[in-house]
């Protein structure tokens, strides 16, 4: 299975991303930090070099992150020209209050009374572009929503401190290079999901916390995970919360909801998808093949 967009969609999205960076001086690019190369999207980054924008890349969702998985994430974004890179949780307003001078820092030369900072938030749906908004002007300007493309309306906001903030067009589709960054996108609801790619959602995530995160699968069900796959997992969530159809059999849909549902939820733990290190081998992998 692969989860993809229509290029239509992709085409418009950039014309207006790329119209609106000339209008800004730097981008705030919002993205998930369990995830946060699959939650990028690439084109942001190129048309940035493209009009030499710097970039405030926050990796946000740090409450349900890996602490340890998320440090690797902001020194390799840091050692990118022109990223300045920084963990923080939008819901937090103590998190928040960090951003403008952030972004001063990001472009210096701007930020005066002749001259205003003129910034646009940047990301695909989901990674809480929203909400940044919201906390940033202290009051609900925006829809929040847990389903993609809640940001639609153009706005131009004035935060104060010589600082404008556009709202349009900050979302982008993601771009799916690898078939991993879709399961990855649905695993965290970052894509609409259903029943049916539930199922092959919550195998996906229940083999990768196997590899990664078997200690959190046993806190949290008390499995051995010793030669146990994904499927057994999501049969072993079925288990446990009695979970069964009619004929005795394991109510797979069920359990994989469950499962989704409990990591989604953070009630796994804290939990990240995927790592510099991670990523490096997908890539090789398919570069190899
Ligand atoms: P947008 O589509 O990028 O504008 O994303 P939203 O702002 O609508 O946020 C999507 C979902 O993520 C909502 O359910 C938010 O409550 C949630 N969310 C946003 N920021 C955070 C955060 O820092 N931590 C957690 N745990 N959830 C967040």
């Amino acid at each position: 299975m692969s989860i993809q967009w229509f290029p239509g969609h992709m085409n418009s999205a950039r014309r207006k991303a790329a119209e609106s960076m000339e209008k800004v001086d730097m981008v705030i690019e919002v993205v998930d930090a369990r995830l946060p190369q699959a939650s990028c999207n690439p084109m942001i980054e190129q048309l940035r070099n493209a009009r030499q924008r710097p970039c405030l890349k926050i990796l946000n969702k740090t409450d349900m992150a890996d602490p340890v998985a998320t440090q690797a994430w902001i020194d390799y974004y840091n050692s990118q020209k022109g990223v300045t890179a920084v963990a923080l949780s939008c819901k937090k307003p103590s998190d928040v209050a960090r951003v403008p001078k952030l972004a001063i820092q990001v472009a210096p030369h701007r930020g005066t009374a002749l001259k205003p900072l003129r910034m646009m938030i940047m990301g695909i749906p989901n990674v809480g572009k929203s909400t940044l908004m919201n906390a940033l002007l202290k009051k609900r300007v925006a829809a929040v929503g847990d389903e993609p493309a809640v940001t639609k309306t153009q706005q131009r906001l004035y935060l104060g401190n010589n600082m404008v903030l556009t709202d349009t067009p900050g979302m982008l589709w993601p771009k799916i290079e690898h078939p991993s960054d879709g399961l990855m996108l649905a695993a965290s609801h970052a894509v609409g999901s259903n029943a049916l790619i539930e199922e092959e959602v919550a195998t996906f995530l229940a083999d990768l916390l196997l590899q990664r995160y078997p200690q959190l699968l046993k806190a949290r069900y008390g499995f051995n995970t010793e030669g146990m796959d994904g499927v057994a997992v999501v049969e072993g969530v079925a288990a446990k919360r009695g979970f069964r159809l009619k004929g005795g059999e394991y109510d797979f849909e069920k359990a994989a909801h469950t499962f989704l549902q409990d990591y989604r939820s953070g009630a796994l733990g804290r939990i990240s998808l995927e790592t510099p290190q991670s990523r490096a081998e997908l890539l090789a992998t398919y570069q190899s093949t």
